[in-house]
């Protein structure tokens, strides 16, 4: 979990590749289908862009039908989910209802100015269409106001893995490593 450009997706992939476990990123999910113009890119497309959230329910299956998949028997980080308290209870039912619950929840922490100087040399490299000033705002927002809220949850259920996220990639990750290792069960 973090507010939009605190390096989620790049340390995502990271962590999931020391533990040998797919990168489920909701974000990219999105993006894919809106790409290839499915039925559901043109459903969340505006959205998005607006810097909205896509609705639970569709976020909800979205993610229930990706954790089916074989690759994820044996484990699985997700990035950018759980966003809502709604989609926590969802992910803590779907995983109770397998006996199965989340090992750890990584949170990374960027003061606000230097996320957005992220973002727009992002949308410069990048383009994402999500990317624009206004819209950056308002996510920051619903990040805000929706998002971090779960990071008490998550306090409480003694899964929480804070992380200082300033400096270059390679330190946060290596305290984001430290952190999660000592959860690991593997
Ligand atoms: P991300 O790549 O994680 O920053 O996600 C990009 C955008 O996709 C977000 O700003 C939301 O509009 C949408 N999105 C991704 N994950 C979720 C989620 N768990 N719940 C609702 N909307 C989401």
């Amino acid at each position: 979990m973090g507010a939009p450009g605190a390096g989620k997706g790049t340390q995502a992939t990271a962590l999931a590749s020391r533990y040998g476990v797919p990168a489920i990123s909701t974000g990219d999910i999105f993006r894919t289908n809106i790409a290839s113009r499915t039925e559901l890119g043109l459903q969340v497309q505006a959205i998005i862009e607006a810097g909205e959230y896509v609705p639970d329910d569709v976020t909800e299956a979205i993610v229930a039908d990706r954790l089916a998949e074989p690759d994820c028997a044996g484990g699985f980080l997700l990035d950018g989910f759980p966003r809502t308290m709604h989609q926590v209870h969802f992910l803590d039912e779907y995983l109770a209802a397998d006996g199965k619950e989340l090992d750890a929840v990584v949170s990374l922490h960027v003061n606000p100015e230097a996320l957005v100087n992220r973002l727009l040399e992002r949308a410069r490299i990048e383009g994402r269409v999500d990317d624009n000033e206004d819209t950056i705002r308002r996510r920051m927002e619903v990040y805000a106001g929706q998002t971090a809220p779960l990071l008490f949850h998550y306090e409480r259920a003694g899964t929480l893995v804070d992380v200082d996220g300033s400096g270059s990639v390679e330190d946060v990750r290596d305290r984001m490593f430290a952190g999660v290792d000592r959860y690991s069960k593997v």
